[in-house]
């Protein structure tokens, strides 16, 4: 096929030659009859070269090709097909742009992309109900502008994938998360869900639990006083001895429940503010600890305390550090076999934070439950916890005062090796007292 369009070109160009022969031999003006024969025959390219290229200007539209053969015909048509290629890969890939954009538009929650500079680029529907943003007047403009919260400026200039929540900027009432997620090159793509239904579910049942503990307080405490009075009578009958004595031990291991409730709640329902906070010397609080720890443990562990840092301080609230470190310490020895090690160490690190660990010899807690430990009333082995009169809530309660220290707290254990509790408060907690 493509040989034949050729044939009839060289067949174009050979009549052009044999003119130029019969020229030739009329007048006997050889080179003069060639050069006029040439020119026609250029002169004629020229003609469908500018031909193709009005075509090609005018958007190449088929009603409007150029009538021709040979070559030029097929020139033709290998444009006209591309052309209509091209227009199918376009509609294709409009489809599926459509189909996505209606995707991320009908999406339940706020969709921003945003440029390297925090500029917005687009926007979904849903941005208008839940951040206010117009696309058409917001477009350009820096999202830290438009939602003035710290915590917002934060999460950008970390520019990494992290979610926070906000009160929105709109409507205090409601909650909102938002997400930062690195898209390709430097552009982001901000989400932001409506939490408000379970912000206020999760404020309930803290209400609901803190209520409830103060309820359980008062009658608790005057039953266990009477117990307390049966059990220091002397004419108790026998019979009723062993009863009162269990229900004295049991109504105050109620109480240690409803008092970490209490201490829950508290940490839960406010914020550390920097009134609340001081100067703490750690080694000494550990040191105090430890001196207590024994005479309740009937120096049952030796305790090392030789890598306790006394230059450096902790600005965090007192009762609160020390209930993390006391926390820390008594599980160490109330969860190891009598005569083990325990480890408690206060460094300082390389960056400038410092570590509390407490370092146990004991049997070690399996993989599975690491990461539940923190759970309220979350215990390995029940029975342990409740003859050691554990309430489960010991290791709740540190992480929320690690948490409102800002600092993290870590669990790294090997059964049959031991345990390591750690928690890291951040450099801007720390005093240096040796310079
Ligand atoms: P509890 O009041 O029961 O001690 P915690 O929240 O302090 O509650 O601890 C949760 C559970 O974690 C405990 O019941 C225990 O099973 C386990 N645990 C805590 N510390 C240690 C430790 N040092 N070694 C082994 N197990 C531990």
């Amino acid at each position: 096929m493509q040989r034949e369009f050729w044939t009839a070109e060289y067949w174009r160009l050979a009549l052009v030659l044999f003119g130029g022969i019969v020229g030739g031999s009329i007048t006997g003006l050889w080179l003069v009859s060639f050069v006029i024969v040439l020119l026609v025959y250029i002169g004629w390219l020229l003609f469908k070269l500018r031909e193709l290229h009005h075509w090609l200007e005018k958007g190449s539209k088929s009603s409007l090709v150029p009538d021709s053969s040979g070559i030029w015909e097929q020139i033709n048509y290998h444009i006209q097909k591309t052309q209509k290629l091209s227009v199918h890969r376009k509609r294709k890939t409009g489809k599926v742009l459509k189909r996505f954009q209606g995707i991320i538009t009908s999406l339940p929650y706020a969709t921003v992309v945003l440029t390297g500079n925090n500029e917005i680029d687009w926007a979904n529907k849903n941005s208008a109900k839940l951040l206010k943003l117009d696309l058409k007047k917001d477009r350009g403009q820096r999202i830290e502008n438009l939602i003035r919260r710290p915590d917002v400026h934060k999460l950008l200039d970390k520019n990494k994938e992290k979610e926070i929540e906000i009160s929105s900027p709109y409507d205090e009432q409601k909650k909102l998360a938002l997400q930062l997620i690195p898209i390709q090159g430097d552009l982001k793509l901000l989400i932001a869900r409506d939490i408000s239904e379970r912000v206020h579910l999760q404020q309930m049942r803290k209400n609901f639990i803190a209520n409830a503990s103060h309820e359980l307080r008062t009658p608790l405490t005057v039953i266990a006083g009477y117990l307390e009075i049966m059990r220091n009578e002397e004419q108790l009958p026998e019979h009723l001895q062993t009863a009162v004595k269990a229900a004295s031990e049991q109504s105050a291991r109620m109480q240690n429940i409803i008092e970490d409730l209490l201490t829950l709640s508290r940490l839960e329902n406010s914020e550390l503010n920097a009134k609340q906070t001081q100067p703490l010397d750690i080694t000494r609080i550990v040191i105090n600890l430890c001196h207590d720890e024994k005479t309740i443990t009937d120096n049952s562990h030796p305790i090392n305390l030789d890598q306790l840092d006394a230059s450096i301080q902790l600005n965090g609230e007192e009762a609160e550090i020390i209930s993390l470190c006391q926390n820390l310490i008594h599980n160490a020895v109330r969860y190891t076999p009598d005569g083990t090690e325990i480890n408690v160490i206060w460094e300082k690190l390389h960056n400038g934070s410092a570590r509390f660990s407490v370092i146990d010899r004991g049997e070690g807690i399996p993989l599975e439950h690491l990461s539940h430990l923190t759970e309220r009333f979350y215990r390995v082995d029940k029975g342990r916890s409740q003859d050691s009169g554990g309430t489960g809530l010991g290791l709740a309660i540190v992480q929320h005062i690690a948490q409102r220290h800002n600092a993290s707290l870590s669990i790294d254990s090997e059964v049959g090796k031991g345990s390591k509790f750690e928690v890291i408060f951040p450099a801007d907690r720390i005093i240096n007292t040796s310079r």
